[in-house]
């Protein structure tokens, strides 16, 4: 897949790239104020407002429409700042061309779909436009994946990808909770595509934005998309989450930005020393796996011979509390090493369940 470097498509002054904006266009007044108090912070790399909201409800404020293009246009001729605003069909990306919007983002509730999503790659081929693409509201990386793909084979090369958090039922303080392993392996997948952090999404509330956006510069995202209104709490949507453009720069301010690689020479041979001792131990902990399983297929073959089912719930929990103890004396995490030796004991006793239902009593 081809994706070009975000700094081909986007002037940024430094990392994060910063979006700011708010989450609905919504008067001409509105957009032009907050995109001037953007402006003046000379933080920000680029504008963002709906102009079509999805909302869960119908009977709700669900953005300005087409009238509000223009009102982009105008934020785009006085202050500089390139456009960008969501389109989740073939007519929004008409008339966002149309007014000359020069960034296009796909919604969470639109990833989902690979319909739409091919309906709005149809609209864009032969277009040399950048397209950010916000997870589908549920964790599977395929979707997200899949429509990142829909869009190279279009032909675009401008993409990027935005970590906006996911719908769960577990209860928690996040309107939609952040896994940050799902961009991380994405990054992994396709090292080249840039990837954002919208924490005004996974956040919910303005009080946590500052925290989700350290997060996001931890696992090294480029960039960040903040919902960013000069009267949030007269916010026609997500009036919860967003905050004004100073207290946009407060958080910018306070972050702590590191590097994401470094020509130290000193420290590359130190990282690089470690590196491989972690190496060497990772070795030695497969060699013991695969001792433990020797020993294991033995059991299995005793309890066969014995007619013994594999399971046995006793030394299971006896196991569990010999290795919980011993790992809390070595300063280990008690939900680490519970977590893995689950895994190791469940893979026993799927071992010796082969093992019993096996005539040969071999694992191949
Ligand atoms: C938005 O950015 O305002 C929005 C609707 O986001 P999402 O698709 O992430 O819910
Ligand atoms: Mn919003």
């Amino acid at each position: 897949m081809k994706i070009e470097k975000l700094t081909n498509w986007i002037s940024v002054k430094e990392r994060p790239l910063v979006i700011a904006g708010p989450c609905s266009a919504e008067s001409e007044e509105q957009v032009l104020a907050i995109a001037r108090q953007l402006k003046e912070s000379g933080k920000v790399d680029a504008f963002r407002a709906g102009i079509w909201k999805p909302r869960t409800r119908p009977n709700t404020f669900e953005g300005v429409g087409l009238v509000g293009l223009p009102w982009m246009e105008k934020v785009k001729a006085e202050t500089g700042l390139p456009i960008t605003t969501e389109v989740a069909n073939a007519s929004h990306v008409e008339l966002a061309l149309k007014h000359n919007v020069d960034i296009l983002w796909i919604g969470a509730r639109t990833t989902v779909s690979p319909f739409a999503i091919q309906e709005i790659a149809d609209a864009l081929r032969g277009v040399d436009i950048p397209v950010m693409v916000k997870n589908p509201i549920n964790a599977d990386l395929a979707l997200w994946m899949g429509a990142i793909e829909r869009f190279s084979n279009v032909g675009l090369t401008k993409l990027a990808a935005i970590h906006r958090g996911f719908s769960t039922a577990e209860k928690s303080k996040y309107r939609n909770k952040p896994i940050w392993s799902l961009p991380i392996e994405l990054k992994r997948l396709l090292p080249e595509l840039p990837i954002i952090c919208d924490p005004s999404h996974i956040a919910g509330d303005r009080e946590f934005i500052g925290e989700v956006c350290q997060k996001a510069m931890d696992a090294g995202m480029d960039g960040l998309m903040v919902e960013t209104h000069i009267t949030p709490d007269k916010a026609l949507s997500d009036a919860a989450q967003q905050v004004t453009p100073m207290s946009l720069n407060n958080i910018i301010e306070h972050l702590s930005v590191r590097k994401l690689e470094t020509e130290d020479k000193t420290f590359e041979e130190t990282l690089q020393k470690l590196r491989s001792q972690i190496d060497q131990v990772d070795r030695e902990l497969l060699e013991l796996l695969h001792m433990r399983k020797n020993i294991i297929s033995e059991i299995g073959l005793a309890k066969k011979e014995n007619n013994v089912t594999p399971l046995q719930i006793n030394r299971m929990d006896s196991l569990m509390k010999d290795r919980n103890d011993l790992g809390a004396k070595l300063g280990l995490e008690k939900r680490y090493i519970e977590e893995l030796f689950h895994v190791i004991h469940t893979e026993s006793v799927r071992l010796q369940t082969k093992i019993m239902n096996d005539f040969s009593g071999s694992d191949d």
